[in-house]
């Protein structure tokens, strides 16, 4: 098949397949590589090792190093969510609250923490790259022959945002997420290296953030950086999904209630306020999966029941006594800011004191006791 029509071809598949943007480059370095380099020696990646190992910068540099034959790489972009579907937690338990009786048993419901839009849904590793091997059988068809290829997303050490820029999907904006100018920025990125020549896209050169700074003041832990990167030390994102020590005591009054993530920088950008409003594929619907959880009841699962409940969940992958000592300091968070839920949230967190099996998820109740201005906090300690 002629090379035009070829790329066509694999184009309304894309679409078919339910990918939102696909797009076509090479894979030479990468454009921004230097600054990657320059974040990791300044070590704003803190305790993600394998971000910056020294395999993990050759790779980066390189991506023939993940599949040496390969000729084109193709990056495709999936929506997770419709700006309008935000949690909104906080102003509901304030609104429930104030009707409710004083005993625990009424209140527990609505202590909730919120979860980034991206894992709402099915675990997107999962999805995605079921999806990527249909697209590839496809490509194959259309082809005629059989490829070398390997798939990705956010599972291998490719700068996924800036070749998705070369692709001309969009630029990198202040908050360091992809930008697309007509659907924002709420989706997951992919890529496949094929075996395969195809006429790469014209760069997306444009910036479109413009003098627009809004990311950048709303962000709760002042870390986003001039260059357009995050330190990754104060991003809530990090310190609730990656990090596996103490979360550091500064910064826990800016988490609020983000038990998994942080969506802030991106709900605020204007270009998530225009986006089309795209359907986002089943897998990823809010109704499949979780936008907020019961604080009280991760402080009181098991793991194995974590492990159980989020089997199919990017929830997973903050563990059962990361999620447990987030929720710890999102329940700090909620007497702090609500006062007349401070006596219920201490007596709760020091029923769990005295049985949570895990030490560091202890320690977090501790300076929760320490921190929540009531009799029943004070008695406790
Ligand atoms: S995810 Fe949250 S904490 Fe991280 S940069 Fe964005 S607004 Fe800041
Ligand atoms: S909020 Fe403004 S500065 Fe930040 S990424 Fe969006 S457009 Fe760019």
């Amino acid at each position: 098949m002629e090379s035009a029509s070829l790329v066509q071809g694999i184009k309304a598949k894309a679409e078919e397949l339910g990918f939102d943007r696909i797009g076509i480059t090479t894979p030479d370095e990468p454009t921004h590589y230097d600054i990657y380099q320059s974040w990791i020696k300044s070590a704003f990646h803190g305790e993600m090792e394998y971000l910056s190992n020294s395999r993990s910068q050759i790779c980066r540099r390189n991506p023939r190093e993940l599949l040496p034959e390969c000729q084109s790489i193709i990056v495709l972009a999936t929506r997770y969510a419709n700006p309008n579907h935000f949690s909104r937690s906080l102003p509901s338990i304030q609104s429930q609250t104030n009707q409710l009786t004083t005993d625990s048993s009424s209140i527990e419901p609505f202590l909730s923490g919120k979860i980034a839009a991206y894992a709402w849904g099915k675990d997107y590793h999962h999805v995605l790259k079921k999806r990527m091997k249909m697209f590839i059988r496809a490509i194959e068809e259309l082809c005629g022959r059989s490829l070398k290829y390997r798939v990705f997303t956010d599972s291998a050490p490719i700068l996924e945002r800036d070749l998705a820029q070369r692709a001309g999907l969009g630029w990198i904006g202040k908050n360091s997420c992809l930008i697309d100018p007509e659907i924002g920025s709420f989706f997951f990125l992919s890529e496949i290296l094929l075996d395969l020549a195809l006429p790469p896209d014209s760069p997306f050169t444009a910036d479109h953030c413009g003098k627009c700074n809004r990311c950048v003041t709303a962000c709760p832990t002042e870390c986003i950086l001039p260059n357009r990167t995050i330190d990754a030390r104060r991003c809530i994102a990090y310190l609730t999904i990656e990090s596996r020590t103490a979360l550091p005591e500064p910064l826990r009054p800016a988490l609020d209630t983000w038990i998994f993530g942080c969506d802030i920088c991106q709900t605020v950008c204007p270009w998530n306020h225009h986006a089309i409003n795209l359907p986002v594929i089943p897998e990823f619907q809010r109704d499949g999966g979780s936008s907020e959880l019961n604080l009280v009841e991760i402080l009181q699962m098991s793991e194995a029941h974590f492990n159980e409940r989020f089997a199919e969940s990017p929830i997973r992958r903050t563990k059962w006594q990361g999620l447990a000592r987030n929720a710890a300091v999102a329940l700090t968070n909620l007497a702090k800011n609500n006062p007349q839920l401070s006596g219920i949230i201490a007596e709760i967190l020091t029923k769990v004191l005295k049985t949570h099996p895990d030490a560091l998820v202890r320690q977090h109740i501790v300076w929760s006791l320490q921190h929540i201005n009531s009799q029943s906090a004070k008695e406790a300690l």
